[in-house]
């Protein structure tokens, strides 16, 4: 049977979501930023809470773990890198390592950039993946602990995956991510589109995810470092990709 996500809102700005596969009644907190907030969604559901999939170590992603895991005695899985800096590890994983929850698959694709051991979650027959706060909607995280090089090596795994595959991120900022967005490719029309359909969900008060791998290759600038003219019109022609990459990151930290 195929995946169900709950999706919510919590903290500040942060995305928590629920993978739950109704094959087996397992679910599987991908972060767990406040424990409240993802026991809300639970109740929501009436799924019950078995793992506990960790991007990696920032407090916004993990606060709520000590009290998850009391409460439910939930399997904490960890990138292996990080597994020092976070609460009631059972199990860490490295890259291509695979990851059960219940009847679903998902693998380990290692994004070092945001922090030096971030980790997404693909969950390939579901076309699913988490990925914390490397890739966001129309943009990227902070590169934190890495490098540039880093990070965009890590967007281009991202990247590499399906057309079809519907991103889960961290953090809701798309509708900044746009404003900054239209300041590198004011003429793209995958970006002034994805604009109205944002704007469209703000008047609605939804979610902006998510989006899909295809839907930000066309539209996040972060995903398109590697194009001749976006390089060009940056100054930066001739450039390797990730010095272009790295250009609009440090143009969207001074935005
Ligand atoms: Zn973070």
């Amino acid at each position: 049977m195929a995946a169900q996500t709950q999706l919510f809102l919590c903290l500040k700005d942060n995305f928590g979501v629920l993978l739950h596969d109704p094959g087996s009644g397992a679910t599987a907190a991908i972060d767990a930023p406040e424990a409240a907030a993802v026991e809300a969604a639970l109740r929501a559901t009436g799924w019950r809470l078995t793992d506990i999939l960790v991007t990696h170590h920032h407090h916004d992603h993990t606060g709520g773990i000590e009290e998850l895991k009391q409460r439910y005695r939930c399997r904490v899985v960890a990138p292996d890198a990080e597994a020092d800096g976070i609460p009631e590890v059972d199990e860490t994983v490295r890259e291509d390592d695979r990851v059960r929850v219940g009847g679903l698959e998902g693998r380990v694709i290692e994004t070092p950039g945001h922090t030096a051991g971030h980790i997404s979650y693909a969950f390939g027959p579901d076309k699913l993946v988490f990925v914390g706060d490397t890739l966001f909607s129309i943009g990227c995280g902070r590169v934190i602990e890495g490098t540039p090089q880093m990070m965009w090596q890590s967007l281009l795994k991202l990247r590499d995956l399906p057309d079809d595959t519907r991103i889960y991120c961290g953090h809701e900022y798309t509708k900044a991510n746009i404003s900054f967005a239209k300041t590198i490719e004011p003429a793209n029309l995958a970006l002034i589109r994805r604009e109205q359909e944002v704007t469209r969900l703000g008047v609605e008060h939804k979610p902006t995810i998510p989006s899909t791998i295809g839907e930000e290759k066309a539209a996040n600038p972060f995903l398109r470092a590697d194009l001749p003219e976006l390089a060009q019109s940056l100054g930066l022609a001739g450039a390797p990709a990730w010095q272009v990459f790295a250009e609009i990151r440090e143009r969207k930290n001074k935005f």
